[in-house]
């Protein structure tokens, strides 16, 4: 099964085994919708600085 990477709008990153090719899962930190990533690539399309920020400071 693959693993897929859904990121939430508050920049959480959650990984999930899913057996099918779902596009969104539910964050399990925040409750929002999180969006799959499709590769390593994407953040940097989304820009770099806004992802690493936001997940950085973000971890209480
Ligand atoms: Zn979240």
């Amino acid at each position: 099964m693959p693993v897929y990477e859904f990121e939430c709008p508050n920049g959480e990153i959650t990984e999930r085994l899913e057996k099918m090719d779902v596009e969104e899962i539910v964050c399990p930190q925040c409750h929002q919708i999180a969006k799959k990533i499709m590769s390593c690539c994407t953040f940097e399309l989304k820009g770099g600085g806004w992802y690493a920020d936001g997940y950085a400071s973000r971890k209480k």
